[in-house]
């Protein structure tokens, strides 16, 4: 038999999975750069083609935002938005570990763009130097298959949300103070699926507490962008039990995780009308 060749016909076919996403035959040079994933029997060869076939919109390329890209680029998801208006700062070094020392003043989103080609250059990245607000935020949201939220601030957080909830995407969010942590998914695909608003209500958060006020841990930002980006797999795959309808707290000080139950608010201004929208 003929030994195969990136080029040959079979590689270039498609087919359907069940779920009538379309997946792509990978390549002899894909086979080996995801082999330790495909030698996974939860993930295998259809797992792989899902992540490669997949889109996912991050917002944030800071603190939770680079290990969330890092991590969602070296594994092969085929396609990364990442919005960013910032710029790269010497504090940001210390955690934004997508960004180096020679991109200080370039944009974040270039910045982490150059890391993620450098890495897995077969991954599109669309790098949005932007400040989004609501409206765009739902344009964003709305050509993504996952959403994964590393803003700093209630308002991001919020109209990422209400966008997720409207659009039922899945929503991965992540937070990082101090030595504090937290980590959920709100799988909006799911009727009875609780929101970030069910949890935290619009206007009932204290002021934002920014890391530059604040202060936090380096490696606290890599430990929950890390659980983000891995619970982003699975529910892009399909595999494993997410965190959907548990909250992830992460003490890095004790070094403690514990989880707690959450349950979608019957009343919550955000995602209990959505069945009569
Ligand atoms: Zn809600």
């Amino acid at each position: 038999m003929r030994e195969r060749r990136p080029g040959d016909r079979a590689f270039s076919r498609t087919r359907r999975a069940k779920d009538g996403i379309t997946l792509s035959a990978m390549t002899d040079e894909q086979l080996l750069r995801y082999s330790r994933h495909i030698l996974l029997p939860e993930i295998g060869i259809e797992g792989q083609e899902r992540l490669l076939a997949s889109h996912a919109f991050v917002m944030g390329a800071g603190g939770l935002g680079s290990p969330v890209a890092l991590y969602l680029a070296s594994a092969g998801v085929g396609r990364i938005t990442i919005c960013d208006g910032d710029r790269v700062d010497l504090t940001n070094l210390q955690r934004q570990i997508v960004h180096r020392t020679e991109s200080i003043g370039q944009e974040k989103v270039l910045s982490a763009r150059a890391t993620l080609a450098s890495i897995n250059p077969s991954v599109k990245v669309a790098a949005l130097a932007e400040r989004a607000d609501g409206a765009r935020i739902e344009e964003l949201v709305t050509g993504a298959d996952i959403v994964l939220d590393g803003s700093d601030n209630f308002v991001t957080r919020h109209a990422i949300n209400r966008a997720c909830v409207r659009l039922r995407k899945p929503l991965v969010s992540g937070a990082a103070i101090r030595f504090d942590g937290q980590v959920a998914v709100f799988d909006m695909r799911a009727e009875d699926a609780a929101c970030y608003a069910c949890i935290f209500p619009e206007g009932a958060e204290s002021e934002d507490m920014p890391c530059a006020i604040m202060g936090v841990f380096a490696p606290l930002t890599g430990i929950v962008g890390s659980l983000q980006a891995a619970e982003a797999l699975k529910v892009l795959m399909g595999t494993g039990e997410t965190l959907a309808g548990r909250l992830l707290l992460v003490d890095a000080l004790r070094m403690q995780l514990r989880t707690i139950r959450v349950r979608k608010d019957p009343a919550c201004v955000v995602c209990s009308a959505r069945g009569i929208q």
